[in-house]
């Protein structure tokens, strides 16, 4: 892949791209439109997925109204009550949010949700953005169904110069109206396969879509553009096994498109599939290359030497990367995703900060390049090295990453 066709590209993707929504779509038939250029036949392959159109959200504490995004998906309604703001998690803090609005830290994942759910909170406040930026932006959060499981309390996203301020001034009592109309909406992958020799294949993935306020040049633009390249490489190339490509959607929702595809699998069909090799996050200016082997431990030691060999720096280890890989891996197909993490205080996620600004388009040609080189020995091995079964500890990891089972902290 060239440094001019990357910039291009990021170029031509830099807009917000969320799950189910038009420009999801505009994006899905970007990346295909590019398949064809390479001559590669590329399929829109949708999915279900939830969605709200939010007519109004309101946040008012101590009858002063604060900026807030309602969450999607936590239906509509109104709600009073004393805030609270859960500071610890122990069973004290949490006993005091019986009958409250509680505002929490951070993001509100699924145990926290139902920690304060089942302790008798009325409503939620969480908060994000950096207190040190000079923006007052607010991204949008969904309420997902996997994480309500049916049981909705209404919510709303503040930024984090409001919650220290409400904080701060001791207010104590929170008022959230919201209306919202929830429906059904589709969400789509884009897939596109090369065939080879044998009908054994290595699936490739990166996710496609963005979150809110982000254009996701970074988380993952750089990926979608890197299963290009290695498309690209392989096209006039031998291959042995048969490479399929997938780029995700919905994977900031919950990865959604990577769990749709996974399900939508015969036994026969996810059988055949030897290799899952994901892309999330390439090319960033700055930060260190990992490979994160969600298999046994000996590909980690594996892609270790490889990377001796042809030169490239690399930190490898076995363990859940919180990306499109994992639902293969659960599914019992041996994964691995490979990134560049930059320092937080050189490039973040999942903001209005993530844009071409913190790419390298030489960067993400040097590690299309090494990924294409690793993948050209899997795809022309005799035989996959690596064991089609996930050893235990890792089925542990997935079962904490998919809250089937709580981590003891
Ligand atoms: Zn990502």
């Amino acid at each position: 892949m060239t440094i001019k066709k990357i910039r291009q590209i990021l170029k031509d993707t830099a807009y917000s791209r969320t799950g189910g929504s038009p420009e999801e779509l505009k994006c899905a038939e970007y990346i295909a439109s590019k398949c064809e250029e390479l001559g590669v036949k590329a399929e829109i392959s949708q999915f279900k997925v939830d969605m709200a159109d939010l007519k109004r959200a309101e946040l008012t504490v101590d009858g002063t109204p604060i900026a807030c995004r309602g969450y999607l998906c936590c239906g509509s309604g109104e709600v009073e009550a004393e805030l609270y703001y859960l500071r610890n998690t122990d069973k004290f803090s949490l006993s005091e949010c019986k009958g409250k609005i509680v505002m929490v830290d951070g993001y509100l994942g699924y145990w926290t949700y139902h920690d304060i759910l089942d302790n008798g909170a009325v409503g939620f406040i969480t908060y994000d953005g950096d207190a040190n930026y000079p923006d007052r932006d607010i991204d949008r959060r969904e309420l997902r169904s996997y994480v309500s499981e049916g049981k909705k309390l209404l919510g709303v996203n503040i930024n984090a110069k409001d919650a220290i301020s409400i904080i701060n001034s001791g207010r104590k009592n929170a008022k959230i109206s919201i209306e919202q109309e929830e429906y059904e909406g589709e969400s789509r992958n884009v897939i596109a396969e090369l065939k080879g020799d044998t009908d054994e294949v290595i699936v490739f993935t990166a996710h496609y879509d963005s979150t809110f306020l982000s254009q996701g040049a970074y988380d993952n633009m750089s990926g979608s553009i890197g299963l290009l390249g290695i498309a690209e490489h392989f096209i006039n190339r031998p291959r042995r096994h048969t490479l399929r490509f997938i780029w995700c959607g919905s994977e900031e929702r919950g990865l959604l498109g990577s769990k749709a595809y996974t399900d939508s699998l015969s036994e026969d069909e996810l059988k055949k599939i030897v290799l899952n090799i994901n892309l999330d996050m390439i090319g960033s200016i700055m930060g260190r290359f990992i490979a994160c082997c969600t298999c046994e431990e000996k590909l980690v030691y594996y892609i270790e030497y490889f990377a001796s060999e042809v030169g490239f720096g690399i930190s490898c280890r076995q363990d859940v990367y919180s990306s499109d890989s994992t639902p293969f891996a659960d599914k019992g197909v041996p994964s691995l995703s490979f990134a560049r993490l930059a320092p937080h205080n050189t490039a973040t996620i999942h903001n209005s900060y993530d844009t071409a600004k913190v790419m390298s388009a030489r960067r993400t040609a040097e590690d299309i390049d090494f990924i294409c080189a690793f993948s050209e020995r899997m795809v022309n091995a005799a035989k996959c090295p690596v064991d089609r079964e996930i050893p235990e500890n890792v089925k542990k990891k997935i079962d904490y990453y998919l809250f089937r089972e709580r981590e003891k902290k």
